[in-house]
C-alpha cells in the first residue's frame, strides 16, 4: 500500500480519495476548502496545512484541480512541489487541463528525474464515487507501470490506458470529449427531427441503436426526457456532467486542434452551440440539455 498525498478534494477528488482509503492506502490530503478536507478525514485521511506538507512523506502525489494554472502553481517554480519532493516520488495529475501545461510539468519533472503522468479521467462524479473511472495517461512506460496499480483503486483496470508521452492523456481526453459533444448534438438533432415528423423518440432511439447511428448517447445517456430511466434528461437535466464543464473541455479541445493545425470544424460548431446554451443560463445543467437548444433553433 502506498503513502499518498491527495490535493484537490472537490466533486471528483473527494470520492476518489475516499476510494483510495477504502483499498488500504494511507492518505494525507490538502484542499483550500477546510470542509472538503474534513469530509475525507472522516474516512481516515490526515489533513495537511499545505500541499508541501501533504507531499513531505508521500510516495505518490495525486492532484485533482480545476485548471492548468492551479496545476502549474502547485508543481512548478521555486515554491512548487517539483523543487521539494524526492526523485522517487510518482506524481499523477488527474485534472482536466491544457495539454501544453501538462507537457511543461512533465518535462520539468523529467529533467529532475521525477516520474510525472497526466492522468485525466472520464466518467464524472458517479464513476468517481463508484470507483469505475477511465484514466488516459501521458508519460513514460515506466511511470505507467507504477501508476496503474494506484489508479486501479479509483477506476476500472480495463479502462486505464497509456496514451503516450507527457500531455498525451490530456490530448486523448480533449479528443474524447469533443467527440462526445458532437455526437450528443447530432443525436439531439436526429431525435428532434424524427419527433417533429410524428415519430416516438423512444422508438426512433431503438431503431438508431440497432442501426449505424448507434452511439454512446443513445446507449446510456439518451437526451430525450423519459426515454431512458435514471439519466439526467429524465430528471430535469440535473447533472451528470455540467454544460460549464463541456464548454471548458471544448475550449481545451479547440486549443489542442489549433496547436497542431487541425481545422476541427465540428468541434468548433459544438463549442459555439454549447457556449450559446451556456449563455442562456444553462451552465449548471447537464450537457444533454443541449437537446433544448437544438429544438429552439
Ligand atoms: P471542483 O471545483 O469540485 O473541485 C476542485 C477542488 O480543488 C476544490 O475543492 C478546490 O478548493 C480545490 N483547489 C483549487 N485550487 C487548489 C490548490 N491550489 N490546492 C489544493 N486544492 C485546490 O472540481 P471537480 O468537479 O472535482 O473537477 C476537478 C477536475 O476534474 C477538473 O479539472 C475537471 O475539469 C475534471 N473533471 C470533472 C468532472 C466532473 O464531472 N465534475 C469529470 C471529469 C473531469
Amino acid at each position: 500500500m502506498a503513502t499518498i498525498a491527495f490535493l484537490g478534494l472537490g466533486n471528483m477528488g473527494g470520492p476518489m480519495a475516499k476510494n483510495l482509503l477504502a483499498v488500504g492506502h494511507l492518505l494525507t490530503v490538502f484542499d483550500l476548502v477546510e470542509a472538503a478536507c474534513a469530509a475525507v478525514a472522516a474516512e481516515g485521511a490526515s489533513i495537511a496545512a499545505s500541499a508541501a506538507e501533504a507531499a513531505e512523506s508521500a510516495d505518490v502525489i495525486i492532484s485533482m484541480l480545476p485548471a492548468g494554472k492551479h496545476v502549474a502553481g502547485t508543481f512548478l517554480g521555486e515554491g512548487g512541489l517539483l523543487a521539494k519532493v524526492s526523485t522517487d516520488t510518482l506524481i499523477l495529475d488527474a485534472s482536466t487541463i491544457d495539454a501544453a501545461t501538462a507537457r511543461q510539468v512533465g518535462e520539468a519533472a523529467a529533467e529532475l528525474g521525477i516520474d510525472f503522468m497526466d492522468t485525466p479521467v472520464s466518467g464524472g462524479v458517479a464513476a468517481a464515487a463508484a470507483g469505475t473511472l477511465a484514466f488516459m495517461c501521458g508519460g513514460s512506460a515506466a511511470a505507467f507501470d507504477r501508476a496503474k496499480p494506484i489508479l486501479e483503486g479509483m477506476g476500472s483496470s480495463e479502462k486505464i490506458f497509456h496514451a503516450g508521452p507527457a500531455g498525451a492523456g490530456q490530448v486523448a481526453k480533449a479528443a474524447n470529449n469533443m467527440l462526445l459533444a458532437v455526437h450528443m448534438i447530432g443525436t439531439s438533432e436526429a431525435l428532434a427531427m424524427g419527433e417533429a415528423h410524428g415519430l416516438d423518440p423512444a422508438v426512433l432511439s431503438e431503431i438508431m441503436k440497432a442501426s449505424s447511428g448507434n452511439n454512446w448517447s443513445l446507449q446510456v445517456y439518451n437526451p430525450w426526457p423519459d426515454v431512458m430511466e435514471g439519466v439526467p434528461s429524465s430528471n430535469n437535466y440535473q447533472p451528470g456532467f455540467m454544460v460549464d464543464l463541456m464548454v471548458k473541455d471544448l475550449g481545451l479541445a479547440c486549443e489542442v486542434a489549433e496547436s497542431c493545425g487541425v481545422d476541427n470544424q465540428m468541434g468548433k460548431k459544438a463549442m459555439a452551440a454549447y457556449s450559446a446554451h451556456q449563455a442562456e443560463g444553462n451552465g449548471p445543467r447537464d450537457f444533454s440539455s443541449i437537446l433544448e437548444w437544438v429544438k429552439a433553433q
